[in-house]
């Protein structure tokens, strides 16, 4: 299975990516995770990723757009992937396709998780993660059972440096420019199916189920 997460910053994809990735078995391709990795081990293209991070604007898809050919073209990707925070520009949609179909394949679903924007900074600035694992949590939605511990693996908890109101602020600006219009790009295909992002984590989950099944 080939499947697109798409929705603005805040929108829960990173939460529903990881059960979805759990019950799937499909590897979790996240652009915004690999950067970090890269900022993390001090890399070059860290480095020149950061930059763009910082300001909540989006890395040039130069940069975004030959990682993830890289990544798709590792062995593990042929039962399928799962794509969360990619692509973000019409560009980087007309590259994936063109990438995918080289390899004979193209998406199968395209999940749009839409919700009230004015709920996406909230989301965004109380998000905690873990430097462990990578869970998400939130501190007033999806707490931790102790204060600034993983409850999967006890790891540290910690905030993004872009999750901050202004940051954030951007960030939704961008996505309503530049990603937004992927929506339509999307539903020529016929593949987007909409999930209401505001329920409960469970219940847009078993949403996403029911599309996937
Ligand atoms: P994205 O990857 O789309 O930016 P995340 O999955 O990281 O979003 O979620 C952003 C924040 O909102 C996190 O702190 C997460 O715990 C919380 N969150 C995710 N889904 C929900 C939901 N359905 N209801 C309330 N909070 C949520
Ligand atoms: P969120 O889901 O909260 O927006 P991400 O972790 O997906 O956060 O992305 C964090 C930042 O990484 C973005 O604000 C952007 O600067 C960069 N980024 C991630 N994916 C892409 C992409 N596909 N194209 C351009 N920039 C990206
Ligand atoms: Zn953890």
């Amino acid at each position: 299975m080939r499947l697109i997460l798409l929705g603005p910053p805040g929108a829960g994809k990173g939460t529903q990516a990881a059960n979805i990735v759990t019950k799937y078995n499909l590897p979790h391709i996240s652009t915004g995770d690999i950067f970090r990795a890269n900022i993390k081990q001090g890399t070059e293209l860290g480095t020149r990723a950061k930059a763009y991070m910082d300001k909540g604007e989006l890395v040039p898809d130069s940069l975004v757009v030959e990682l993830v050919e890289d990544r798709l073209s590792k062995d593990d990707t042929q039962v399928g992937f799962m794509l969360d925070g990619f692509p973000r520009t019409i560009y980087q949609a007309e590259a994936l396709d063109a990438v995918l179909g080289n390899m004979g394949t193209s998406i199968d679903h395209v999940i749009n998780i839409v919700v009230d924007p004015t709920v996406l900074v909230e989301r965004a600035v109380g998000r905690r993660i873990c430097k462990n694992c990578g869970a998400t949590y939130h501190v007033s939605f999806n707490p931790p059972a102790e204060e600034g511990v993983c409850d999967k693996c006890s790891g540290e908890l910690y905030q993004r440096s872009d999750d901050n109101e202004e940051t954030v602020s951007n960030r939704i600006s961008v996505y309503t420019n530049e990603t937004a219009p992927l929506v339509e790009y999307y539903e020529k295909s016929g593949k987007i199916r909409t999930i209401d992002g505001l329920q409960d984590i469970d219940k847009v989950f078993s949403d996403i189920e029911k599309v996937l099944k």
